[in-house]
């Protein structure tokens, strides 16, 4: 039978940034907790999955029935003829938190590495397109797509990436595609930009 630490220790090193040795320190920092701190851990664990599900429109993680829409894409306030496409969850959180922009959000689910030939799975590429055709159509018709990305080589190549496939949908519908990032200075990561440096992006998206 496997050694219970080694088995706890595996699936702690499949977080992101943990390694062997931090891995190992959770499993050491579980036994000396007392046994109700483990139960309630575990428990938490298992009802993320049926508590949290993901917005159909935005794919935001939120706290919903699944197939539910998110309170932003569900407000009647949110501007539909804005959409702003982010890389991850905690983007449209800091986004959202400062304020500055009342549109409609889309999660990308991560960015394409610098050298790849193929999308990658976990980008929402084909839902992206989709939800972009789908607004563009509607009477409540989109008519700017804004692309938010960190301020890196990656961020930078992604920014490109997506503009050329947006292209044929832009032509088509005669859509405005920007991209934040002049007010936001190189290496710039969204997730923790304040209000103000969020406010000067978007201000001068182009
Ligand atoms: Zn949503």
């Amino acid at each position: 039978m496997e050694n219970p630490i080694e088995k706890l220790s595996n699936y702690f090193k499949e977080f992101p940034g943990i390694g062997e040795r931090q891995a190992k320190r959770f499993v050491y920092f579980l036994l000396h907790k007392n046994p109700n701190y483990s139960k309630e851990l575990g428990d938490s664990i298992v009802s993320l999955k049926n508590l949290i599900h993901q917005c159909p429109s935005c794919f935001l993680f939120f706290k919903g029935e699944k197939d539910q829409l998110c309170d932003t894409c569900n407000n009647p306030k949110t501007d539909k003829s804005s959409l702003l496409i982010v890389e991850k969850d905690a983007d449209f959180e800091n986004i959202k938190k400062s304020k500055n922009y009342s549109g409609m959000y889309f999660i990308l689910g991560g960015l394409a590495p610098i050298i790849t030939k193929e999308t990658p799975t976990f980008l929402r590429l084909k839902e992206l397109l989709k939800t972009i055709e789908d607004r563009a159509k509607s009477n409540t018709s989109l008519k700017e797509v804004i692309i938010a990305l960190s301020l890196n080589p990656q961020g930078e190549h992604n920014d490109m990436y997506l503009r050329e496939k947006l292209s044929p949908l832009k032509e088509k519908y005669k859509l405005k595609i920007v991209s934040l990032g002049r007010g936001l200075s190189t290496g710039t990561e969204l997730e923790y930009s304040d209000s103000e440096t969020i406010k000067n992006a978007l201000s001068n998206r182009q």
